[in-house]
């Protein structure tokens, strides 16, 4: 294995009554904390906001992802960035009237810029502001709904994404988000997917114990990366 899968974990989805264990242990073992941020507008259900990414902020050290599912996240980044998200990363289609202001107002607050886009939105429509980037996060299943079969078209998405990182010279990351679990491993992996989303399916729903679940997570990765 060259290459490793980075993990981010979804906070919200830790269980409340073993909240801060499960925290310290995420924040000890991940590579990026994963915080779903959902307006009930943008997609028809809700996430945490800012002022959960700032209580976290006091007992981590792992840089914050807020992935805004919101329809004008604008309002929001600097809420975003004062919390403590080192990475900002808005969906493609929230920001299509003023993709330069809004990405280049998440640089100028100190955050690292980030997109997310949903299965139907075109890569070509990024392409212009890649530079700016420095992740893009490619939904594969729709944002916001629990329970959909990935869409395996998205590999071809990763593949060229990959593609066009190297013929243009830029070194973001590509990260994968929805329905995570066993089976979707390797062919992201190989599509060229450098971070995985986890949710319950990939990680909580294993165990009740978060250092079990993690390890029978980190044991369907690697035993799925080396065949
Ligand atoms: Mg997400």
């Amino acid at each position: 294995m060259e290459r490793k899968l980075l993990f981010a974990p979804s906070m919200r989805c830790c269980d409340l009554f073993d909240f801060e264990r499960q925290v310290k242990f995420l924040d000890g073992h991940a590579d990026f904390l994963h915080i779903d941020i959902k307006d009930g507008n943008y997609v028809k259900t809700f996430g945490v906001g800012p002022d959960f990414m700032a209580a976290l902020k006091k007992a981590i050290t792992t840089p914050m992802d807020a992935h805004l599912m919101i329809q004008h996240p604008q309002e929001y980044i600097e809420a975003c960035a004062k919390a403590g998200a080192s990475y900002i990363t808005p969906h493609t289609d929230c920001i299509e009237s003023d993709a330069f202001v809004t990405l280049n107002k998440i640089l100028s607050l100190g955050c690292k810029a980030g997109i997310a886009m949903n299965p139907a939105a075109p890569l070509e429509g990024i392409r212009y502001y890649l530079p700016l980037l420095s992740k893009v996060t490619i939904m594969i299943v729709d944002a916001g709904y629990a329970g959909q079969k990935v869409i395996t078209q998205m590999y071809d998405k990763i593949r060229t994404l990959v593609q066009w990182r190297k013929d243009m010279g830029l070194d973001f990351l590509i990260e994968a988000d929805g329905s995570m679990n066993a089976g979707v491993y390797a062919p992201l992996y190989e599509a060229g997917a450098d971070v995985v989303v986890l949710g319950p399916p990939a990680l909580w729903n294993k165990d009740p114990d978060i250092e079990k679940a993690w390890e029978i997570m980190e044991g369907e990765v690697n035993a799925e990366l080396k065949d």
